[in-house]
């Protein structure tokens, strides 16, 4: 049986009394208690009239009900959908009719206004799942005959949809086969070198591709305990460190604990791992961090389609700015010139089959020889390390020029006083498009004619023309800079 779920438990089954989720000072829940739980919402679930194939759309705060609902849709051969818990009515609306569910499952709280746009797409059933473990899917599943086997799903069968975070433009939902999961989640364990004694501090969301699977999937591979946390709460976060082996964080994560004065060494006793992605993380925060607790921070980059692609390695340098090398079994490319910008490729056994009802946009993700398109724009150096310049989407062109944000915002970035920064293309009339900057600055910060000034080492065309000063970067939750917000924000700055 290829359902990942199997492999799962089978990683567990010899020591199933070890603590699974240890949620501080409330509950700790065991991988026999989970496995339980799992079977009763497989069981549930099948009850509602859901088989095999059928989509689950799960849009709720997390809790550890909502990891025993996603393990409960896989080992019942479903395809989970998780949404973000910050869409609103007419967004998860958006996303009803595209995955068209055969069970929607949302917050009590919101269960008003959802019932209607369910109703709207068709969707029969509609249960809740509230944050302390409460609602109507939690008395099915009581009800429910536990379901304690496991759906035979061949490798290829879908496991989840997860749609992209629509950064760029709307999302779309990434087929994920149960192959996919377990490639990924295999190879990253063994690449960072988990082992049943990590203890892994988990504060990240479980609607995304970074909590639910980097995180959930390679500590449950080896039985290791979760510190569990309902969000991000620096303070939490502190408290909890010293006790914790790794810790998985957007670079937010980082600028925050950075930003807690006395933060220190005296809070990683216990640490062997930090790592970072989805978002980049500047070389800034790479040093301080290091400055401050002797971790090198290890960076990785992947994507909703493609879990991960790339990563610093665990032994060997680490390199502040790069994201590393392809994953064992991952094979990557940059196209165009040798060692020149290009657009990212990637091939290997994490790919996903593409995307959910789109396909022309699964055409246009692939190339004719059959790698993907991840919309990434980086180099490859002789090693094969690769450093990300940014998506395709950012780059600007002035005037025919090609011009790479990152290369001005790490300009900017390191200018004293100046925070953090996000330079953009906006229309031009005699260029096509502008550069602007737009500067988060501690206090008033550097005037414009210092930030000219510093910005003298690049050539002209890259320059900005124009700054703008704001009190902080628009970000989604997991810490990406809405580009395409500032984009529209800024549209007139040049007409
Ligand atoms: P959409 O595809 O809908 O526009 P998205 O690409 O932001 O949204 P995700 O799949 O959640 O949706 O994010 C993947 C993207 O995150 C990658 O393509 C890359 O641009 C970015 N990313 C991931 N890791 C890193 C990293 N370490 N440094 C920089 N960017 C990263
Ligand atoms: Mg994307």
């Amino acid at each position: 049986n290829e359902n990942f779920f199997a492999a799962l438990r089978g990683a567990y089954a010899e020591c199933a009394e070890r603590t699974f989720l240890n949620l501080p000072g409330k509950r700790k829940i065991s991988y026999l208690e989970m496995d339980a739980l799992s079977a009763k919402y497989a069981g549930a679930l099948r009850q509602l009239g859901a088989e095999p194939g059928d989509r689950i759309v799960v849009q709720v705060d997390k809790s550890p009900e909502n990891v025993a609902l996603y393990l409960g849709a896989m080992r019942a051969g479903l395809v989970y959908v998780p949404l973000n818990s910050a869409y609103t009515a007419a967004e998860v609306d958006y996303f009803l009719d595209d995955a068209a569910p055969k069970v929607f499952i949302c917050s009590p709280e919101k269960l008003a206004e959802l019932t209607p746009v369910a109703q709207g797409q068709n969707v029969t059933h509609v249960l809740t799942l509230g944050s302390n473990g409460e609602g109507t899917i939690l008395d099915a599943a009581s009800k429910a005959a536990a379901f304690d086997s496991i759906v035979t799903r061949s490798k290829d069968g879908l496991a989840v949809i997860l749609y992209t975070s629509g950064t760029t433009g709307r999302s779309k939902g990434a087929m994920l086969t149960h192959e996919n999961l377990s490639s990924n989640a295999k190879t990253l364990s063994a690449l960072w070198g988990f082992s049943p004694d990590d203890v892994l501090l988990h504060a990240l969301p479980i609607f995304h591709i970074h909590g639910l699977f980097v995180a959930l999937h390679t500590a449950m591979l080896n039985a290791c305990e979760i510190m569990f946390l309902p969000k991000l709460d620096i303070a939490e976060l502190r408290r909890l460190l010293p006790t914790a082996s790794i810790l998985m964080g957007v670079p937010t994560f980082y600028t925050r604990l950075l930003a807690e004065k006395d933060f220190g060494k005296a809070d990683c006793v216990n640490m062997r791992l930090f790592i970072s992605g989805s978002a980049p993380l500047t070389i800034e925060t790479f040093n301080a961090f290091e400055a401050r607790t002797g971790h090198r921070i290890l960076e990785r980059y992947g994507m909703s389609e493609a879990g991960m692609i790339a990563s610093n390695p665990l032994q060997g340098a680490r390199i502040a700015g790069t994201v590393g090398f392809a994953l064992p079994g991952v094979a990557l490319r940059v196209a165009g010139d040798k060692g020149a910008p290009g657009e990212i490729e990637v091939n290997g056994p994490n790919i996903c089959v593409g995307y959910w009802k789109k396909p022309d946009k699964t055409e246009e993700a692939f190339t004719e020889d059959g790698w993907f398109r991840t919309g990434d724009v980086g180099t490859l150096d002789n090693e094969g390390r690769l450093t990300l310049v940014g998506r395709d989407k950012d780059l600007i062109i002035a005037g025919g020029f090609n011009i790479y944000p990152i290369e001005i915002e790490q300009i900017l970035d390191a200018i004293p006083g100046i925070v953090e920064s996000a330079v953009i293309g906006v229309p031009h009339p005699d260029m096509g498009e502008g550069v602007a900057a737009v500067i988060v600055a501690d206090g008033d910060g550097p005037d414009d004619a210092a930030l000219a000034e510093a910005l003298t080492p690049l050539a002209k065309f890259k320059r900005p023309r124009k700054f703008f000063r704001v009190d902080a970067l628009p970000r989604n939750t997991m810490g990406k800079v809405q580009k395409q917000a500032l984009r529209e924000q800024y549209k007139d700055a040049f007409t």
